[in-house]
């Protein structure tokens, strides 16, 4: 077994502080990766919180690595030691049910293994995540992540990238359909900047318009405020997709109003308490309410290798472990411009 220097929650409500934690020794399909960096979703604080339910402590969380393999076991074939990898939500699944064997590992009908808070099928500990400085997984479920993705921005497409990339495909964005991202976190900034990729036109929904320059910078055509009741107004009928990506409740049947006959409204957002929706909100434009979990991992390479293609990386402000508790508040204030990623060296 490995000893490796990590950052854990040790209760709902205490800061998160430094640790170790031990990596089991590699099985025969087994990658050891050295993480460079380590992306701070918002899922992270639901979970050490306690906001998804009650979790066993310590816990270190994070699910958007990035690092370079330094071992291989014996049966590897798809890494090598000195390859640039990366790991997202996932880090096994059954790999026989249907949904696994179309690829779609994250709807595993056992339940896919998180890469933290997870029962790891290979010696039944809970999973630690990526807070920290290396970490032990199935040679399956570690990305390849292209050289010309800068390593100290790309963490966060592991996450925040593929939980946007999946619907906005699935729901065909593209040129000439209109997709509102509502909320400009990590993920909000994700969804804007790659649904722009696939030549959508592209409306952010924000709180306020204080991040309205950075919408248009990514390549928004607009960007409104919700607090401002005549957005609503303003909009209505107005989009084919919507995705929404905000980590508090929020009255959907508003922003339904806002979507075309027939238009979607996909929830990746994962508030705590629950979202109401009246039935005649649905019925009355044929309307889909729809949700999505992150992505299969033969979709989470396309996605990485498509961020590659066009350019596309996360906005990011890079921070040394100590400064989680700290980051984390921002996050909380939605005051994240617009995703910390931690140096992993800062972990030592
Ligand atoms: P984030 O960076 O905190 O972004 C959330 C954004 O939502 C904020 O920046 C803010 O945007 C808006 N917002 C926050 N509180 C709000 C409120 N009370 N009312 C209206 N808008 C509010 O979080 P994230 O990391 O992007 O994650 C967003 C959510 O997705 C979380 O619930 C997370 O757990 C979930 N998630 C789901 C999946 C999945 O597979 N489905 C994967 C990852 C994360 P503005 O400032 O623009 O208003
Ligand atoms: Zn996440």
């Amino acid at each position: 077994m490995l000893t490796v220097n990590a950052y854990a929650a040790t209760s709902a409500d205490a800061p998160l502080t430094k640790t170790t934690i031990e990596r089991r020794d590699l099985g025969p399909h087994d990658v050891l990766i050295d993480i460079a960096y380590a992306g701070i979703c918002h899922s992270d604080i639901h979970t050490v919180r306690g906001e998804w339910g009650p979790i066993e402590y310590p816990q270190v969380v994070g699910h958007e690595i990035v690092g370079h393999v330094t071992e291989v076991g014996a049966e590897v074939t798809k890494h090598q030691v000195g390859d640039r990898v990366g790991v997202g939500c996932m880090v096994n699944s059954c790999g026989e049910c249907e949904q696994c064997q179309a690829g779609k590992e994250q709807y595993c009908l056992k339940g896919n293994i998180q890469t933290y808070g997870g029962v790891d099928p290979a010696d039944g500990t809970i999973t630690q995540g990526g807070y920290s400085e290396a970490v032990v997984v199935n040679e399956d479920f570690v990305l390849r992540v292209a050289s010309d993705l800068d390593i100290e921005k790309v963490a966060p497409l592991l996450c925040a990238g593929i939980t946007t990339y999946s619907p906005l495909r699935r729901y065909e964005a593209g040129p000439g359909t209109k997709v509102a991202v509502v909320g400009m976190g990590g993920l909000g900034h994700m969804a804007v900047k790659i649904a722009v990729a696939m030549g959508a036109e592209v409306t952010v929904l924000s709180q306020t318009t204080s991040k309205r320059d950075d919408s248009l910078r990514y390549g928004a055509q607009a960007h409104y405020a919700t607090k401002d009741a005549e957005t609503f107004e303003k909009l209505a009928g107005s989009f084919d997709l919507i995705i929404n990506t905000v980590s508090a409740k929020i009255d959907v049947s508003a922003y339904l109003r806002l979507l075309r006959a027939e238009g979607v409204m996909v929830n990746v957002g994962a508030p705590s308490d629950p979202l109401e929706v009246p039935a005649f909100a649905l019925i009355s434009g044929g309307l889909t309410w729809a949700g999505s979990m992150i992505g299969g991992i033969a979709e989470t390479q396309e996605m990485l290798d498509f961020c590659a293609e066009h350019g596309i990386l996360p906005e990011t402000e890079l921070i040394s472990a100590e400064q989680i508790n700290e980051a984390y508040e921002r996050v909380l204030a939605s005051d994240v411009r617009y995703r910390f990623v931690i140096d992993a060296k800062t972990f030592a």
